[in-house]
């Protein structure tokens, strides 16, 4: 991917864990690569095709000056996110804020944070079988749509399903959103169980009946297993539930471990 790069961007700020570093301030130095696509740019000689680096140095400055933050990971986040949401041609960015009068009682050649943040293509699964399905739905997705850290959220229909797994329960309401992130999997994950608790999501029985479920599917082509989080999600390509609404939204997308496009997994199950 080609880059766009600026290098020791000066802004005195007062960002700072001490009370005299948030009153007198002192010069911070940001480096910033965005990471764009310049081709069209490149061959029509048109900014309109590329990212203005003035206003994102504009941008920074703004972030910078216009907030009091303890942490430089927070300037560094902060910044990141702006740009992300502001220039929607920036695919991610590496955000480093340097802090050279950083208060330490020796010499240091170097003190900063570097951040990489960049937008993440998910499918996560929606399901609820208590109380007014369709409400908590509608609440979850629009909570998805709400967050900063969000753009782009397509859903799929909805569908009614038999209960799996623990099946003496209500019917099931299932179905999709396709959504583009600046979160990273455990973020996005956090993010899921907060909307799930506001809808007094309560987790009681494995499998049980839930006002609201929201499991991330696919994140990227990334494969994670740990403690927390299994993507892609351990036992989708066995339910229809799933497969359905996700053959609406990315019927060509390839599970990174079966090697079966969604379209060719649903197609399978259904045999
Ligand atoms: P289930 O969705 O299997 O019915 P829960 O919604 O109660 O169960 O989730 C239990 C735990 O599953 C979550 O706390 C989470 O840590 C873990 N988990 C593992 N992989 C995923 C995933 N891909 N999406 C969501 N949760 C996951
Ligand atoms: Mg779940």
């Amino acid at each position: 991917m080609d880059k766009i790069c600026i290098e020791e961007l000066k802004i005195f700020a007062h960002h700072g864990v001490f009370e005299h570093e948030n009153i007198n301030g002192q010069n911070f130095y940001v480096n910033a690569v965005l990471y764009v696509d310049t081709e069209k740019a490149g061959i029509s000689d048109d900014l309109e095709e590329s990212v203005d680096y003035s206003k994102v140095c504009d941008l920074i400055y703004k972030v910078m000056t216009e907030n009091t933050y303890k942490l430089i990971e927070t300037a560094a986040q902060k910044i990141a996110e702006a740009i992300l949401l502001k220039f929607s041609l920036v695919k991610s960015v590496d955000i480093e804020v340097n802090k050279p009068e950083a208060p330490i009682d020796m010499e240091f050649r170097k003190l900063s944070v570097k951040v990489h943040r960049g937008w993440h293509d998910v499918l996560v699964a929606v399901g609820s079988n208590i109380g007014d399905s369709h409400t908590f739905i509608e609440n979850g997705i629009k909570a998805l749509e709400e967050s900063v850290y969000n753009k782009d959220v397509r859903r799929s229909k909805l569908i009614v399903t038999k209960p799996y797994g623990y099946t003496d329960q209500p019917d099931f309401l299932n179905g999709a959103v396709r959504l583009k992130t600046m979160l990273s999997p455990h973020g996005l994950l956090d993010l899921l169980h907060d909307i799930e608790a506001k809808a007094d999501r309560k987790r009681k029985i494995h499998w049980g009946p839930r006002t609201l479920d929201l499991d991330i599917i696919f994140y990227d082509h990334e494969i994670i297993d740990d403690e927390d989080l299994t993507i892609p999600h351990a036992d989708m390509h066995n339910r229809s539930f799933v497969l359905i609404p996700a053959a609406e939204l990315m019927p060509a997308y390839r599970h990174p471990l079966l090697g079966l496009t969604v379209k060719e997994l649903l197609e399978r199950l259904e045999k």
